[in-house]
């Protein structure tokens, strides 16, 4: 993790020879400033803290786009803390969590995240997705809607019921609909609105503003299911 605390409940960077305790566990972690790996903190051996999890550069490189105050926040509800990777205040006064995910991920704790943090907020998750092997295409010209073919997919991704983005690189699918894989013929694929990952940076402050969903339908259709008529999102901004 980038932040931890040291003395007065103060968020810190690391720094060599530092001393601070994680936000979420409250134990203490050491300051890795190593040549390699950007500085972080990191938990002793043997820690079962949730926020132990191991970043990558990949990780990194989002949160430095948002100010501190609004990464690796710590979210509490009394019995469980949990340390999301973003949390941004919305215009309408609820919360937007954004977890980025670029390691595998077990259904069990999607669930778990999502059950938990959408206590709190709307839960965004931006997956590493420059690995999948996704095939775009244009819906209709002068719009940013895409539909694609994600094959093979990811199944446990499949659990997800909040949005869900890939980075697929320099852009961002905000994914809108999915369908699970149906048979042979018919593969896993949906559509989305495909935007620059600057826009999209932008785009979180305001992200409820701009983008509503029908909690009532599923993120991603399970098999032999026909496609939903209306979509679970709508968006603001275009069509
Ligand atoms: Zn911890």
């Amino acid at each position: 993790m980038l932040f931890a605390i040291v003395g007065d409940n103060k968020k810190a960077k690391p720094s060599k020879g530092m001393r601070a305790v994680c936000p979420a566990c409250h134990k203490p972690v050491i300051a890795k400033c190593g040549s390699i790996l950007i500085h972080h903190w990191s938990h002793l051996s043997g820690s079962d803290c949730s926020g132990k999890e191991p970043m990558t550069q990949w990780h990194y490189s989002w949160q430095e786009f948002f100010a501190s105050e609004h990464r690796e926040v710590v979210i509490c509800n009394g019995i469980i803390r949990q340390r999301a990777d973003l949390c941004l205040p919305q215009p309408n006064g609820s919360k937007l969590i954004v977890e980025f995910q670029c390691s595998s991920i077990s259904v069990e704790e999607i669930s778990k995240r999502e059950q938990f943090y959408t206590q709190f907020g709307h839960l965004l998750w931006v997956f590493d997705a420059r690995d999948f092997c996704i095939k775009l295409e244009l819906v209709s010209p002068n719009s940013n809607i895409y539909k694609f073919i994600w094959s093979p997919p990811r199944k446990s991704l499949w659990v997800i019921n909040s949005a869900l983005a890939f980075d697929i690189g320099n852009h961002i699918l905000l994914i809108a609909s999915g369908h699970q894989r149906n048979g042979r013929r018919k593969l896993c694929g949906g559509w989305g609105w495909l935007m620059r990952k600057k826009e999209f940076v932008y785009l979180l402050p305001q992200f409820t503003e701009q983008f509503t969903f029908d909690n009532s339908k599923p993120l991603w259709l399970p098999p032999k299911s026909r496609p939903l008529k209306t979509s679970r999102w709508r968006s603001k901004q275009s069509n």
